[in-house]
């Protein structure tokens, strides 16, 4: 009974209004067990359990809705900034905004920093709706000691009309706020045709990655890293590769995020550091001069506690010296569990396992925190390459940096050098040597074997 009165004191606009969906919410709240399961008690609203059964009832009586998914960007700094009680005061007062743009019953607090609007009063345009609410977010957000604007990122999509069960139409939110996520130029997005077949190649490459995983498909590729002053290849970077039998070649580009996103990298990570130390010991045992491969690992990766462990373990089983590895990691550790990555920096470290900074520009790194890691090379990305090329401006910059790199200890490397002109003007920036098309593409094994053969027999 308590319950009854409780769903007709949250939803009493519905139940006033007598309206069917109000039904459906009060069967579908008496029908759990435990009340408290549905509601999420910050804020008084439904939860995304409340949300997912609220479709299943939309999904049995064929009724459609305007869904908008609001991820609050960064949410974690608000509570780090100003304590967590003014955090949840946020959160109330973003969940109060959005139940008065359209009523109690239709917004869901989906995650801790998710709400879901379901709208099922078509009367009232979905998105005239996301227009005004992301215009709200443009301006700050009050509690009594604190005022300040919240970032968010939005995502719209109708149901049925671009995902026709409640599951799909969940996993297409959670798809495209994944992917915005990702870009930091995007706030929002509108489902429609691409973003549902976007998705269907997304589950195809993470379904392709598990087979891999298992039944051992990945291969490495090789591009050799050039260094001028001895105008040689000491070493080249493992790059990884995927042909699935049915996608055909799927490129890492794609499919890192993913194998990231399926919890898929640290044994992808793990399957390309032995498949790159059996290559070192196989070229060592052909007499051939190869200082080092380098491999890239990823944030999530470089967080394992028993990293050093595992890795320093490979080189032994492998036969190896713990120079002949060196891990590639990019800026994006900066924004990540930096303690411990730095920890496990530090180990590696002193381990004998270099570390290569990767990407370096495109990032969030500054100098002062690039200089407090024990790095052994910076590589700058192609990205900045290329805009050094620009202006006068530009390139005096990337030259003061690689300056000031060079008097703190540590050599750069420019990345994606593709004409002989990109690298005579790298070189005159002071960088120690490239790596791009110009001096070799990402060579198969065998074919990095007999690149090294060729450019050592010539140099003898
Ligand atoms: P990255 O680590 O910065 O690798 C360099 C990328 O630039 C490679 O792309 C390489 O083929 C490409 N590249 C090299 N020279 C040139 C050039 O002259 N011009 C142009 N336009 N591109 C050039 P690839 O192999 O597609 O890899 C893309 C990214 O995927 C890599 O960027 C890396 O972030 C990631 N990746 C590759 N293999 C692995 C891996 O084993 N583990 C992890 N975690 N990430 C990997
Ligand atoms: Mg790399
Ligand atoms: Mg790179």
């Amino acid at each position: 009974m308590v319950g009854v009165l409780l769903v007709q004191y949250r939803f009493r606009n519905l139940v006033l209004a007598g309206t069917g969906s109000a039904l459906s919410i009060l069967i579908l709240y008496l029908n759990i067990q435990n009340k408290d399961t549905i509601i999420d008690h910050l804020t008084g609203l439904m939860n995304r359990r409340g949300a997912t059964e609220l479709l299943k009832t939309l999904d049995q009586r064929r009724q459609s809705a305007q869904l908008i998914l609001v991820s609050l960007k960064d949410f974690k700094t608000i509570n780090d900034l100003y304590g967590t009680l003014i955090g949840d005061l946020m959160l109330k007062k973003v969940a109060s905004y959005l139940t008065g743009l359209t009523s109690q019953d239709s917004v869901y607090r989906y995650s801790g920093d998710m709400f879901l609007v379901i709208n099922r009063e078509l009367s009232k345009d979905g998105r005239r709706l996301l227009d005004q609410l992301m215009k709200r977010f443009e301006t700050a957000w009050e509690t009594p000691t604190v005022t300040t604007l919240l970032d968010a990122k939005f995502v719209y999509a109708e149901f049925p009309l671009h995902a026709q069960t409640p599951d799909k139409v969940i996993a297409l939110l959670e798809f495209l706020i994944a992917k915005i996520k990702m870009d930091g130029n995007t706030d929002m997005v509108i489902a429609d045709a691409n973003s549902v077949s976007a998705m269907k190649r997304r589950s195809r490459v993470i379904d392709a990655l598990k087979q891999a995983v298992l039944l051992d498909r990945f291969e490495i590729a090789l591009q050799p890293i050039y260094t001028f002053e001895t105008d040689r290849y000491h070493r080249a970077e493992v790059l990884l590769r995927l042909k699935d039998p049915e996608l055909g070649q799927i490129s890492p580009g794609e499919f890192i995020p993913y194998a990231e996103e399926a919890g898929l990298i640290v044994d992808i990570g793990r399957i390309v550091t032995r498949k790159a130390l059996a290559l070192i010991a196989e070229c060592h045992a052909k007499g051939l001069s190869l200082d080092a491969l380098t491999v890239n690992y990823s944030v999530l990766h470089m967080t394992q506690p028993n990293l050093v462990d595992e890795v320093s373990q490979a080189i032994h089983n492998a036969g190896c010296m713990p120079s002949v590895l060196k891990l590639e990691i990019t800026e994006s550790i900066f924004i990540n569990d930096y303690d411990m990555i730095l920890r496990n920096i530090q180990a590696l470290n002193g381990a004998g396992i270099g570390i290569y900074l990767d990407d370096f520009g495109t990032g969030f790194s500054n100098f002062a925190n690039v200089v407090k890691l024990p790095l052994e090379v910076i590589k700058f990305d192609r990205s900045v390459i290329l805009e050094s090329f620009n202006s006068p401006k530009s390139s005096m910059m990337i030259k003061g940096l690689v300056e000031t790199f060079a008097l703190s200890g540590f050599p750069s490397v420019a990345e994606g050098i593709e004409t002989a002109g990109q690298e005579e003007r790298v070189k005159q920036l002071g960088f120690v040597g490239t790596q791009g098309y110009l001096r070799s593409k990402p060579l198969s094994p065998h074919d990095f074997i007999i690149f090294l053969q060729l450019h050592q027999k010539e140099n003898r």
